[in-house]
């Protein structure tokens, strides 16, 4: 695989690019697959996605740009399933993998989260194809504490993770933060995983002009109460409970409005009524939004007009809401966890706080929100910070991994 132009395959079980970030079991993994692919076919490169065919009404075949097709795969039944149940069709969504490549091959093949590098793994080998893993969340043990991440939604999936350390050609990390988890959890090779940076669109995700904003960030010049904005599917390792009884202990004049953007995901909203509850019990019904999934554009508006975004997250492998509000001039208070680290630079893009103690959330919030000349100062250095990572650089990293992984295989 020596040509300068790549034929790129990346396989995506269980949503869909198509999806809309925000709803379903789409989230960072969609936005990530998405303009990575993008970035790479604008560079010239050749991009297939493979994905589980979950409605009728979707064709086989979709063209989203030149050099970038989405291909569904009948495998299970044509509807959405909750995400455990994915591992029941991992060998029918293998079968028919094998069927498309042989038909018309790829130089490389680049998993997305396990079920898609189980589904690949016998099709690599069969093949002769390299294999690139990239995990998104690696599980942890069935009841660790949330601060361990995800637990494991259906029974093969530490085995399969595990093994795919070990198996896949290399394994591909958002963060530092993944590296080592990859390597402690999954004992997997240290000279077998690369870090490829994320980047953010940082034409969408802008600071506002102030004619724009001038209504929604009135605040600013003594007016109004100012926004905080929390971003992420509705569960429980987003830590959205945290912000929330963090907002509830700030004197009622000093409360800022809470806007929550995101919806539940397909196997529960157990968490969302959770949360609609605490807002009820602390009386911060008028202020606060529950604005569900929105579709990036509107999501980038609302995000800018924020005057501070939380992420109380337990863990992240990165975080990328936390770097869509530094390109949108938005400081950001996140946990002092995993890949947030890397996603903010305390002190200069926004704050790190450490624990569950929603007092010392509180404490942060309202010495930030009271110093307008340090938020304006914060945000400025934020979209800075996100300027220097494009997804046009995250794929030309990735082109160097794979090229890395077609001459080790
Ligand atoms: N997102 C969105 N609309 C929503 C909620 C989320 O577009 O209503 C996007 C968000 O902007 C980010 C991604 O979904 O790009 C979530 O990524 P993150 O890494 O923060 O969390 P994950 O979903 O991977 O746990």
């Amino acid at each position: 695989m020596t040509s300068a132009v790549l034929s790129i395959g990346f396989v995506m079980l269980h949503t869909s690019p198509l999806d809309v970030p925000g709803t379903k079991d789409a989230g960072g993994m969609n936005v990530v697959v998405r303009a990575q692919a993008e970035a790479l076919a604008q560079a010239g490169h050749r991009v297939r996605i493979f994905t589980r065919r979950s409605d009728e009404e979707t064709p086989a075949r979709v063209e989203l740009m030149p050099n970038l097709t989405v291909e569904l795969l009948d495998a299970g039944p044509a509807r959405l399933l909750a995400k455990g149940e994915h591992e029941r069709v991992m060998e029918d969504f293998s079968r028919l993998l094998a069927a498309a490549l042989a038909a018309d091959t790829v130089d490389v093949l680049h998993a997305e989260h396990w079920f898609s590098g189980i589904a690949a793994l016998p099709v690599a080998h069969e093949l002769g194809i390299p294999l690139a893993q990239s995990y998104h969340s690696i599980a942890a043990p069935p009841e660790s504490p949330l601060g361990d991440g995800e637990r494991p939604e259906s029974p093969g999936r530490l085995a399969g993770e595990a093994r795919l350390a070990h198996e896949a050609d290399l394994i591909i990390a958002v963060s530092e933060a993944e590296r080592e988890t990859v390597l402690a959890r999954l004992k997997g090779d240290p000279d077998r995983v690369r870090v490829v940076p994320l980047g953010v669109d940082t034409a969408l995700f802008r600071p506002c002009d102030t004619a724009e904003c001038d209504e929604q960030r009135d605040w600013l010049r003594g007016g109004g109460r100012p926004e905080v904005i929390l971003v992420g599917r509705l569960h429980p390792l987003k830590g959205f409970d945290l912000a929330i009884e963090a907002i509830a202990l700030l004197p009622q004049a000093e409360r800022p409005t809470l806007r929550i953007v995101g919806a539940s995901p397909p196997d529960g909203d157990e968490y969302a009524r959770a949360l609609h509850e605490s807002v009820v019990a602390h009386g911060m019904l008028t202020t606060t939004a529950f604005d569900g999934a929105l579709r990036r554009r509107e999501l980038a508006e609302r995000i800018r007009s924020a005057a501070l975004m939380l992420v109380p997250s337990h863990t992240e492998t990165f975080g990328l809401v936390a770097l869509e509000a530094a390109a949108s001039g938005v400081p950001v208070i996140a946990r002092d966890a995993g890949g947030l680290r890397e996603a903010v630079v305390a002190g200069e893009t926004g704050e790190l706080v450490a624990g569950d103690d929603p007092a010392v959330w509180a404490d942060t919030i309202s010495r930030m929100l009271a110093d307008t000349d340090g938020l304006k100062r914060m945000g400025s250095a934020a979209r800075r910070h996100a300027l220097q990572r494009s997804w046009q650089a995250s794929a030309d990293r990735l082109v160097e991994v794979y090229r890395e992984v077609a001459s080790r295989a």
